[in-house]
């Protein structure tokens, strides 16, 4: 049988980032992938400032437009533009960006294989010392059975690593549907730095549209039990920036999983990363950053296991918790709040320079939600309280509408 020193099932971008830094520090890794290569999944394909100056890699090749401004609406009312001097996100299509960052990992050193779905993970050792954890994990797929010491389940939301280990987090879930709308003469001249966002018309989400190459995605994200809204919400947005709906092409949905604070993502030598740890933002609804991040600080618990210098990947819950999920809780605050009345902070967003520039800090990684809340000072435990209430009364209010 096959051994390495870590397996990391599913390669997108929390499973090749994990693969690329652990490969660049000398683990010998497998990167497993059911679809073959390159694969599409459904996404907007955004990667924010904040995202892609968290990757070690320089993602030009796979960049279709560089975004400086954002055009806001309130349920499709009128829009006004704002601009920025710097870039904000990058568009990438994740068919290109995620066979990029495979072929980094694997260039790194990473034996990947795509086209490999994992069908079964038995983990013989819960704990113990490193010798004790070795190749305490085994892989099977129709190819074969590998062995390894460390395993990290980056397979999306509802992956099979997380299942048979057990080692899943809880999760609220949100889902989002997108489509593109090809452009065959070029993307109109309006969208072609500036990105759509539609906000306030749809339950914990929002729509948008975001340029690429030759077309623009088009998409809306909202909680699961709103997903019935989506397909007339997303033709009304079509509608609204005049797309024509049956324009649309590869319309395709997917689950958004945001983590409860405190749920278990890693035990003995297993650890899961980006949606497979529920690690979604929940205000923006961006997962790429946090798979990027998660990645980061999963290779890096996972070359201390190999390195003797832990028992198991416990230090990168731990490192998720005080790094990653103080700004999640943060950001999940903001969304309830955010959502109980949209038209006073649209308000804002339109008439306050500082607000919008805030907002720029932030998707370019400068700022965070927590610098947020502590430039609101006094007001900031009024945030938790009025988050709690805002949720207590939405859920209320669904229960009753059952
Ligand atoms: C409609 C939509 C739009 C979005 N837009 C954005 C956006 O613009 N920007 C942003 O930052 N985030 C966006 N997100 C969120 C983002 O797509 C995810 O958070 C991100 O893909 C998470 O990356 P990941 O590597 O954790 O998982 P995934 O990207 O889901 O990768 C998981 C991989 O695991 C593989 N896999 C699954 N099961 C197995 C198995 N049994 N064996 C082997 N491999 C397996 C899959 O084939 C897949 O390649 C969007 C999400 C949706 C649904």
């Amino acid at each position: 049988m096959a051994t390495y020193d870590a397996i990391v099932v599913g390669a997108g971008p929390a499973g090749s980032t994990t693969a690329l830094a652990l490969a660049r520090g000398g683990a010998s890794v497998l990167l497993l992938d059911r679809a073959r290569f390159p694969r599409d999944k459904p996404c907007g394909g955004g990667v924010t400032l904040r995202a892609a100056s968290c990757v070690e890699i320089d993602l030009s090749p796979v960049v279709e437009r560089t975004i400086t401004g954002a055009r806001f609406s309130l349920r499709l009312g009128p829009a006004f533009q704002r601009r920025y001097e710097a870039p904000l996100t990058y568009m990438t299509q994740r068919s290109r960006l995620d066979a990029f960052l495979a072929e980094a990992a694997s260039a790194a050193g990473a034996a990947f294989h795509d086209g490999e779905p994992v069908r079964a993970v038995e983990v013989g050792s819960s704990g113990g010392s490193a010798s004790a954890l070795a190749r305490a994990v085994t892989v099977r797929t129709d190819r074969g059975s590998y062995a390894s010491t460390t395993l990290i389940g980056a397979d999306g939301a509802n992956g099979v690593v997380g299942l048979a280990t057990g080692v899943r987090p809880r999760v609220e879930e949100a889902v989002a549907l997108e489509g593109n709308v090809p452009c065959p003469h070029g993307v109109p001249e309006a969208w072609r730095e500036t990105l759509g966002l539609d906000v306030g018309g749809l339950a914990g989400g929002y729509g948008w549209v975001f340029p690429k190459g030759d077309h623009l995605n088009v998409g809306v994200g909202a909680w699961k039990y709103a997903a019935f809204t989506l397909r007339p919400k997303l033709a009304e947005l079509c509608r609204r920036y005049g797309l024509g709906p049956t324009g649309l092409e590869k319309l395709r949905g997917h689950h958004l999983p945001l983590r409860v604070p405190g749920s278990t993502i890693a035990r003995g030598p297993v650890a899961m990363v980006g949606d497979a740890a529920g690690l979604v933002d929940p205000l923006a609804g961006e997962g790429i950053h946090t798979a990027f991040r998660s990645g980061g600080l999963a290779a890096r618990a996972t070359m201390r296991l190999l390195a003797g210098d832990a028992d198991d990947l416990s230090s990168y819950q731990r490192a998720v918790d005080r790094r990653l999920q103080p700004e999640l809780t943060a950001s999940r605050w903001l969304q309830e709040l955010f959502h109980f009345a949209p038209p006073p902070y649209f308000a804002v967003m339109r008439r306050s320079e500082k607000f919008w520039r805030f907002f720029c800090h932030l998707i370019r990684g400068e700022m965070t939600y927590l610098d947020f809340l502590r430039m609101i000072g006094p007001l900031r435990p009024a945030v938790g309280f009025f988050a709690a209430a805002a949720q207590r009364r939405r859920l209320a209010r669904l229960a009753g509408a059952r």
